[in-house]
């Protein structure tokens, strides 16, 4: 797995999927291993270009359970290995920002190629700070019921499901919404 199956697992190059690219490149350094089942686990802290990297290169999926979403809106990634409950911690760089390219004479689609470029070239020093840190493990992915909503009829995970009028419901026909 490199840089082409994430772009084609994402769609498209962009700097954030760089970015993630990066950070899945020192998880895969530090564990030595892909996730085949659910022990390796990435917690992220933001759901932006990046996590498709990280979902591609270190098998850390949505699917799986092993991917865990906080909705902070910041560039920190902590893994975690079962097992022999090691974690690494992966942040920007504060001086990251210093590596934009400002040279006027750039169109904007140069100045976006030029950072792509720039980030898989980069020293991760220079782009992250990676810390060992003891984190509590994170909750194996659980299997619920289902149960059937008395509105819709449709099946709902049990904890999902709300209470009302006396009936049970999935959320959107407890908030009434579609979606
Ligand atoms: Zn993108
Ligand atoms: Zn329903």
């Amino acid at each position: 797995m490199d840089f082409d199956d994430a772009v084609r697992f994402h769609g498209h190059v962009c700097p954030g999927l760089a970015i993630g690219y990066r950070v899945a490149q020192i998880a895969e350094e530090e564990f030595k291993e892909r996730a085949e089942d659910e022990e390796l686990v990435a917690i992220v802290e933001n759901k932006a270009c990046g996590i498709d990297a990280i979902q591609v290169i270190n098998g850390c999926t949505f699917g799986k359970g092993n991917l865990i979403f906080r909705d902070h809106g910041k560039h920190v990634y902590t893994f975690f290995k079962r097992g022999d409950d090691r974690a690494i911690r992966i942040s920007s760089h504060p001086r990251g920002r210093s590596h934009e390219s400002d040279d006027g004479t750039l169109s904007e689609e140069e100045r976006r190629k030029a950072r792509i470029q720039k980030v898989l070239k980069l020293p991760r020093d220079e782009l992250f700070v990676v810390e060992h840190v003891q984190i509590e493990p994170p909750r194996k992915a659980m299997i619920y019921q289902s149960i059937s909503c008395a509105e819709c009829g449709e099946d709902v995970m049990e904890t999902r499901a709300r209470l009302k009028h006396g009936h049970i419901v999935c959320l959107p026909c407890f908030e009434g919404h579609d979606i």
